[in-house]
């Protein structure tokens, strides 16, 4: 167990005990990209600096198995005969290049969580290697995959405080400038404004109630405030209003805009976009291409195509 608070437990920032308190550990571990699995090597160095390429280089991975991890003591007591887990990514390549959208379709249970997880090492991987500017990131300084890698997931959370301390978790030090100009890029500055405690309204679910998509402006808020090099997003299926709807698409784009993106994409007007679309099935890439391409392929991508995108009630608009 120790393993697992040894990380929280240095932390300097105040607001750990209390967060620990309301979330749970994966969540903590989602907002703070702190690494619960995986240690620095000696000798680490930082990602290399500009626009960055991530490469995924014939990554085989599996979940560790309850033995592995460090919680074994206590979870085997409640799941005995577990055994090993089964290969969930089974030889994953491809390259997004610097600036790119590189969008992640495929059925549930395929891999594309694991995937973007991988990104900022959450876990390693068995055999293969992901890369971010050449730089293996079993090599890197986990400071500087944490600053490199933003991370938004699909239930963006935000943590029983201030609208401003919610998004300076990302960056301490941003001035309340920096912070309304996040606001504003991520198309949430008018209802922030309107509030009576502005950037002091404590939010949550003991606080002021956020709709889903501007809990999700929130997030991508924070990301704008980060400003990190590389983006990885699970983009949110909720039904949203179609003014939220819109909001949270144009928040989206600034916020993916001129950054090496990895999403799991849901809607099509994101994948449309994408300069490379990768569909994910049982663990590998079974077709790439750009979303014409693929339709025309009359494959794995055409028949997700009609089924999800084109389905009656389907949260996806068509037009865009
Ligand atoms: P997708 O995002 O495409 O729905 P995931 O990457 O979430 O797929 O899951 C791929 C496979 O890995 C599934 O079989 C899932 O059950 C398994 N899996 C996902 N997360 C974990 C985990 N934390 N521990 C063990 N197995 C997991
Ligand atoms: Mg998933």
């Amino acid at each position: 167990l120790m393993r697992l608070y040894g990380p929280l437990t240095s932390l300097s920032n105040v607001h750990v005990d209390v967060m620990t308190a309301l979330v749970s550990f994966d969540r903590v571990f989602e907002v703070l990209d702190l690494k619960p699995m995986v240690a620095e090597k000696p000798g680490a160095t930082d990602v290399p600096g500009g626009p960055v390429t991530i490469d995924f280089d014939d990554v085989h991975f599996r979940y560790p198995s309850a033995e592995e991890v460090s919680l074994a003591s206590l979870e085997s007591v409640a799941r005995q005969d577990t055994g090993p887990s089964h290969p969930v990514l089974k030889g994953v390549t491809f390259t997004a290049e610097p600036g790119h959208l590189v969008a992640l379709v495929g059925p549930s249970g395929a891999g594309k969580t694991t995937i973007t997880s991988l990104v900022s090492r959450l876990y390693d991987v068995d055999s293969g290697a992901v890369r971010l500017n050449g730089l293996d990131v079993r090599e890197a300084t986990l400071a500087s995959l944490r600053d490199t890698v933003g991370v938004v997931m699909q239930d963006a959370h935000l943590f029983h405080d201030t609208i401003g301390a919610n998004l300076r978790y990302a960056r301490p030090e941003a001035s309340d400038e920096e912070v309304w100009q996040a606001l504003r890029a991520a198309q949430i500055a008018d209802l922030v404004a309107a509030l009576p405690d502005q950037l002091d309204t404590v939010v949550g679910d003991r606080g002021y109630r956020l709709s889903g998509g501007e809990k999700q402006r929130l997030a991508l808020a924070r990301l704008l405030l980060k400003a990190p090099r590389v983006v990885v997003l699970d983009e949110a299926t909720a039904h949203l209003d179609s003014e939220s709807e819109a909001a949270v698409q144009q928040a989206l784009k600034t916020a993916l805009r001129g950054r090496t993106s990895l999403v799991i994409a849901h809607r099509l007007s994101t994948i449309r976009e994408a300069d490379e679309i990768l569909v994910i099935a049982d663990g590998q890439v079974a077709e790439r291409g750009r979303h014409e391409e693929l339709l025309e392929r009359q494959g794995l991508y055409a028949e997700l195509y009609r089924t999800q995108f084109s389905a009656s009630g389907s949260p996806v608009r068509l037009a865009d």
